[in-house]
């Protein structure tokens, strides 16, 4: 069977039909329309039947049940519920009894007065929002670290996983964090990550079916403890507007390896987004693996990136020009510059070039972290 670009779908969507040839349900039976967030290229409307729906909030339901939150805590959660799919998994918030408590998207007096006041035991945001809170929270004084809230849920983007960016988002907000990924074109929080921290379990287990493939000749690749490539994903009981083997462009590692915590299936942990791919010199490259290098290096770094592309597109010639933010306090010494430098072409086999800057230079995000800028 062949592989779902979403330049496809994008192709068959009319005047007459702005959802594409892939709608298969009447009118009177779609309860619901979302929009894709667009991170890259222009949103897609993914229409929804009230079966539909329901198994949304099922499958987010399990994936953040796997976090093992749950009845009689307090979440603070900072997605806008407005025209996204990542409405619909605000829904699992109820369905596990979890008090909610929205705040929405780039309040962060609301948010930081909700926790001092409501005293939640978790919070869900992405991961660039929650590294922004740890900057803020040192700047105003206010003891997140001694905060009530003891689980983070991150989403939205490629981060939560990375062990050092982790680690510092686990410091401080003294809290252990746990992540979930989905995909609106298939579904939200598909994928949800258990208290043992070693990738995501598929939580919309029975109603998708995941695939890995190579993401440059698209052969179909086992899924084999360790192995990387591109996520397939296939509706198996979405009824609106289903798809087969659509291409996700997450790039992922599988996990095979037992989990301790009893669920099966292979685990996923998310690498990066093949759109922000670049190819230097005929190698691989994921900004969001060069900000993983690059955090190792705290307490001299601050964890934040910028990749900045000499020429547009996606292959690149080295030296790739990286900015490296340096944390508050740190100086900027040639011996960091070089150790980073040797780092990433030991790890990412890419050739850097790398420029340290002054802490506070590179632009903070409330939602999602721009990753790369072309000069
Ligand atoms: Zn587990």
């Amino acid at each position: 069977m062949p592989l779902t670009e979403k330049s496809e779908i994008k192709a068959t969507c009319t005047r007459d039909n702005p959802i594409g040839t892939h709608l298969c349900a009447t009118p009177a039976e779609i309860v619901r329309i979302y929009s894709t967030s667009g991170t890259t290229g222009t949103p897609s409307d993914i229409p929804l039947t009230a079966g539909d729906l329901e198994n949304w909030i099922t499958g987010s339901a399990r994936s953040y049940g796997a976090s093992s939150v749950g009845a009689g805590q307090r979440i603070v959660s900072t997605y806008n519920a407005g025209p996204f799919v990542a409405g619909a998994a605000l829904a699992a918030f109820d369905r596990l009894g979890l008090s909610h408590i929205p705040v929405g998207t780039g309040n962060t007096g609301r948010l930081v007065k909700a926790i001092d006041l409501l005293e939640p035991e978790v919070a869900a945001l992405t991961p660039s929002y929650a590294a922004y809170l740890v900057e803020w929270a040192a700047e105003h004084d206010f003891d997140l670290a001694g905060s009530s809230v003891e689980r983070l849920l991150v989403a939205g983007e490629p981060g939560g996983g990375e062990p050092a960016f982790r680690a510092k988002l686990e410091e401080g907000w003294g809290a252990r964090v746990t992540e979930a990924m989905g995909i609106g074109d298939i579904g939200p929080s598909l994928w949800g990550e258990c208290e043992n921290q070693d990738g995501m379990h598929l939580g919309a287990h029975g109603f998708v079916h995941p695939e890995l493939i190579d993401p440059e000749s698209a052969a179909a690749l086992e899924l084999d403890d360790r192995a990387t490539g591109e996520l397939v994903l296939t509706h198996l009981r979405h009824r609106a507007a289903p798809l087969l083997r659509f291409r996700t462009r997450d790039h992922v590692e599988i996990r095979t390896s037992p989990c301790p915590c009893g669920r099966t299936g292979p685990r996923v942990r998310c690498i990066g987004r093949t759109d922000d791919m670049l190819i230097v010199r005929g190698v691989n490259v994921f900004p969001s693996a060069v900000r993983e290098v690059v955090s190792a290096f705290a307490p001299q770094v601050s964890g934040h990136i910028l990749v900045k592309p000499a020429a547009p597109g996606v292959k690149q010639e080295p030296p790739l020009p990286v900015s490296v933010e340096l944390a508050p306090g740190a100086t900027a010494d040639d011996s960091l510059a070089e150790a980073i430098r040797e780092r990433l072409r030991e790890l990412l086999v890419v050739q850097a070039r790398v420029e340290l800057v002054p802490p506070g230079t590179l632009e903070r995000s409330e939602y999602k972290s721009k990753l790369v800028e072309v000069e």
